[in-house]
């Protein structure tokens, strides 16, 4: 089987079109998404009618608990926070029904996990190998190989054993079949590490590959939509500049 991977959304309908769009040249069979499918960007309602839409598997992100009521964004920052206020405000009852349904992990295959922040918290930031340890404890607990996550927004592979744990040329791997793998593709709707690229991924269960892949969509008609939806200007910047 061959999966697209897609990941934080973040109400990004640009990025999103832009992502499924180009995922149709590499002849996947199933899409599948990793949680926050809202939050921070200007587009909810759309961004999940498509997810409903095209029948792609989700699970529950923070920022998609906290807007659908289940969770107090407490915890966020302040632009994070009156982002979640306002999707709360915009969210149709159908929307804010599907955000609540969403389950909190889903596995594939019977060895391969998703989730949204990490194998044992969906608010967990996995940012280096050192944190990952713990996880691969539980991984192997559910004889779990590979767990694909995302929350942190940063592309990331690390491995469970051998020498390259933090596996940073972000490009195309081949798996061990005997070992384990933590792998984050990036964020789709609001990326973070200095590049303003939409990200998402490809893995091939057969080959036992995955591929870290980049893609220019129109940032800027998100960006200007953020600023003219009185979200806080900083979420219009961050968009532009990928941090
Ligand atoms: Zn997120």
């Amino acid at each position: 089987m061959r999966y697209a991977i897609i990941c934080d959304v973040h109400s990004n309908l640009e990025a999103l079109e832009a992502v499924l769009a180009e995922i149709k040249n590499h002849r996947v069979d199933r899409v599948v998404h990793l949680g926050d499918a809202v939050g921070y960007n200007a587009n909810p309602n759309e961004c999940i009618e498509i997810l409903m839409n095209e029948n792609i598997p989700s699970i529950m992100g923070n920022h998609d608990a906290a807007a659908c009521g289940l969770d107090d964004p407490q915890m966020f920052n302040y632009a994070a926070k009156q982002a979640i206020r306002w999707t709360r405000e915009k969210l149709t009852p159908k929307h804010h029904e599907y955000l609540g349904s969403l389950p909190e992990t889903l596995i594939l295959d019977e060895t391969i996990l998703l989730a949204h922040g990490s194998p044992g918290s969906r608010d967990n930031y996995l940012l280096d190998w050192k944190h990952s340890m713990a996880e691969f404890a539980i991984m192997a607990e559910l004889s779990i190989k590979i767990c694909f996550f995302g929350h942190s927004h940063l592309p990331s592979l690390f491995v469970h054993q051998g020498r390259d744990h933090d596996l940073q040329n972000y490009a195309k791997h081949t798996l061990d079949k005997s070992n384990s793998y933590l792998v984050n593709f990036g964020a789709l709707g609001q990326p973070r590490d200095g590049d303003p690229r939409a990200c998402f991924g490809i893995f091939d269960s057969d080959e036992m590959t995955v591929e870290f892949i980049r893609l220019e969509y129109d940032v800027l008609k998100a960006a200007k939509k953020v600023e003219k939806a009185g979200l806080e200007i900083y979420l219009s910047e961050r968009l532009l500049e990928g941090v």
